[in-house]
C-alpha cells in the first residue's frame, strides 16, 4: 500500500525538459514524459495519455532530473540551528559527538525528517555516511526511516569510534570500534539488501584509516565480494587528516565504487591518484567553507571529471543542493578571476552554469555507480524527476531567457512544485505528500503519517536529546578531541 497517488503511470504533459546528450543539456520544450512504474517510458511531444494515467500538466513547469547529493549524515534532525558560528571542534563537541544521545528512536525521527528535507528540496538519491552506530537497533532504525521516506539512499554502514561515558567531568571513548555485533549485523545486512522497495542500497562508510593495513583490505574485499557497490570516506587534509590514497590505489582499495568527501588540502599527486583509479570526490561548499575545513575542489580542472555534490551537515546548512551548487560555482569563479586580475587581465567568466548543473544531476550518478539508471531525463531510466514552477516571483522572465540560469542562479526549495523519486509523487503542490511509515516508534508499519506527525516527534526527541546533555561537559569532550587528533 502506498500513500502517493496510485496511479502507476503518470504523464508529464507539455513541459520545459532538461535533456542531457552527453554533458550538453538540450532544452525540450512543450514535451510529454510518460512514467510506467518506476520508470520512464517515452519522451517525446503529443503522448496520448494510456488508460488510468495520471496526467500532469507541465506548461509553464521546468522538468529536471532529480539532484543527486553524494555526501550527507541524515540522523543529525535534531542538532539543527546549533552551529551557526562552530569550526569543525566546535561542530563535533556540540553535534557529532551527540549521537551518544540518541536513542534508536531519535535516530529513526532525525533520519527521516533528514529524508524529507532532501526530498523538499528536489533531492532525489543521497548518500548518507552513517555515522551514529551506537547499537545494531540505531542502524535498523535508519534503513527503516529511509525506507519510510520514499527517497533513494545508499546507507553506507559505518563503524564509529563510540563514546563510553560523557559526565561533567570526562569524556572516555570505547576502545573497540569493531565490536562483534557489528560485524555480525553486516553480514546480516549484506545478506538482506536493498531495503525499501529495492531503493535503499547497502554502503560502506569508513573512516577507521589507522586499523592496520590487512584488516582494512579484508574487511573492504569482503564488502566487494559481498556486493557492496559503494565505499565513503573522509578525507579532510587540514582538520581530520587526508587519506592516503596512494596505498589504496597499491592496495586495489581505490576504484570507481568509491567516494572521498571534501578532498580538501590534498597535494595535487592526490587528485591525480583519485582520477586516475576512477574514483570521485563529494564537495560541500558550505562546511567546508564555514568549518576550516578548506577550499571546495570540485571545479578543479584536474578532478572536475570526478566530482560531485553534498549537503555535508543538514543540522550546518540547508539540504537544498541547488545552494550548494551555487556556492560552489561562485567560490570557484571567484578564485579563477582573482588569479586573473591579478596577473593583469580582465575579470571573465570561464565556469558555466551548465557544469555546475551536470555536477548536482549526471556527475553524481556516476559518483554513485547508476549512471545508466538516474542522473538525467531519458527512456528507460528510473523516474527521479523535479518539477519547478516557473512563475514564481524568483523565477518569472528567467526561464524565458535560459531555464539553466533559472534553475542554478534563482531557483530555490519554493519554487520545487512536484519531486517524483521511483515513480512515485513525493512532493506535489509544493507541499510534502503523506508516507506509509515501516516500524516507526509509536506509529507501527503501514501507517501512514504526515509531515506534521513528524514535526511533532523530531521535536519531542530534540528536547529529550538536550536533556540526557544537560550534565556532559563540552570542556572535557574539547579536550579529548584535541588530544585524539594530535595523536597523543
Ligand atoms: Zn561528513
Amino acid at each position: 500500500m502506498e500513500s502517493s497517488p496510485a496511479a502507476d503511470k503518470i504523464l508529464l504533459k507539455s513541459g520545459i525538459l532538461l535533456a542531457h546528450e552527453g554533458a550538453n543539456v538540450q532544452v525540450l520544450k512543450g514535451y510529454d514524459l510518460l512514467i510506467e512504474g518506476k520508470e520512464i517510458r517515452k519522451i517525446t511531444r503529443g503522448i496520448t495519455p494510456p488508460p488510468g494515467a495520471r496526467v500532469v500538466d507541465c506548461t509553464n513547469k521546468i522538468v529536471s532530473p532529480g539532484f543527486i547529493d553524494t555526501h550527507h549524515h541524515l540522523w543529525q534532525s535534531q542538532l539543527k540551528g546549533r552551529h551557526a558560528d562552530h569550526s569543525f571542534f566546535d561542530y563535533m563537541v556540540h553535534g557529532n559527538l551527540h549521537s551518544y544521545n540518541y536513542k534508536p528512536d531519535d535516530i529513526y525521527w532525525g533520519q527521516l525528517a533528514g529524508c524529507l528535507e532532501s526530498i523538499d528540496g528536489g533531492v532525489t538519491t543521497v548518500v548518507d555516511h552513517s555515522h551514529m552506530t551506537y547499537s545494531p537497533d540505531h542502524a535498523t532504525a535508519a534503513i527503516n526511516a529511509s525506507a519510510s521516506s520514499g527517497l533513494r539512499t545508499f546507507f553506507c554502514y559505518t563503524a564509529i569510534a563510540r563514546v563510553k561515558e560523557w559526565s561533567s567531568s570526562r569524556l572516555e571513548y570505547d576502545d573497540e570500534v569493531f565490536p562483534e555485533w557489528w560485524h555480525t549485523q553486516l553480514e546480516s545486512l549484506l545478506r538482506s539488501q536493498p531495503f525499501g522497495d529495492g531503493r535503499v542500497y547497502l554502503g560502506l562508510g569508513f573512516d577507521s584509516w589507522k586499523l592496520p593495513k590487512k584488516e582494512i583490505i579484508d574487511l573492504w574485499t569482503k564488502c566487494r565480494e559481498s556486493g557492496i557497490k559503494l565505499f565513503t570516506t573522509h578525507y579532510v587534509g587540514n582538520a581530520t587528516g587526508s587519506v592516503d590514497v596512494k596505498w589504496m590505489s597499491e592496495s586495489e582499495l581505490l576504484k570507481p565504487d568509491v567516494i572521498l568527501s571534501h578532498v580538501t588540502g590534498a597535494p595535487d599527486e592526490d587528485y591525480k591518484i583519485i582520477r586516475e583509479n576512477g574514483a570521485f570526490v563529494s564537495s560541500t561548499p558550505d562546511t567546508e567553507l564555514q568549518m576550516g575545513l578548506g577550499y571546495p575542489v570540485a571545479f578543479r580542472d584536474d578532478i572536475k571529471s570526478n566530482a560531485s555534490f553534498g549537503i555535508d551537515c543538514h543540522s550546518n546548512n540547508s539540504a537544498d543542493i541547488l545552494t550548494q551548487l551555487r556556492l560552489g560555482m561562485q567560490h570557484a569563479r571567484a578564485i579563477e578571476d582573482d588569479k586573473r586580475v591579478r596577473s593583469g587581465s580582465y575579470p571573465a567568466v570561464n565556469i558555466k552554469v551548465q557544469e555546475a548543473f551536470n555536477l548536482g544531476t549526471i556527475q553524481g550518478a556516476k559518483a554513485v555507480g547508476m549512471e545508466d539508471k538516474i542522473g538525467s531525463l531519458a527512456e528507460g531510466k528510473l523516474a527521479d524527476i523535479v518539477i519547478f514552477d516557473t512563475r514564481s516571483p524568483a523565477m518569472v522572465c528567467a526561464v524565458e531567457e535560459d531555464p539553466l540560469a533559472a534553475l542554478v542562479l534563482h531557483a530555490s526549495v519554493r519554487d520545487i512544485d512536484m519531486v517524483i523519486v521511483d515513480g512515485k509523487i513525493r512532493k506535489e503542490n509544493k507541499t510534502l505528500t503523506p508516507i506509509e511509515v515501516r516500524e516507526a516508534p509509536k506509529f507501527g508499519s503501514d501507517k501512514q503519517i504526515k509531515w506534521e506527525d513528524v514535526v511533532d516527534e523530531v521535536l519531542a526527541s530534540r528536547a529529550t536529546i538536550k536533556k540526557r546533555s544537560e550534565s556532559q561537559s563540552a570542556d572535557a569532550a574539547r579536550e579529548e578531541l584535541y588530544r585524539r587528533f594530535s595523536g597523543k
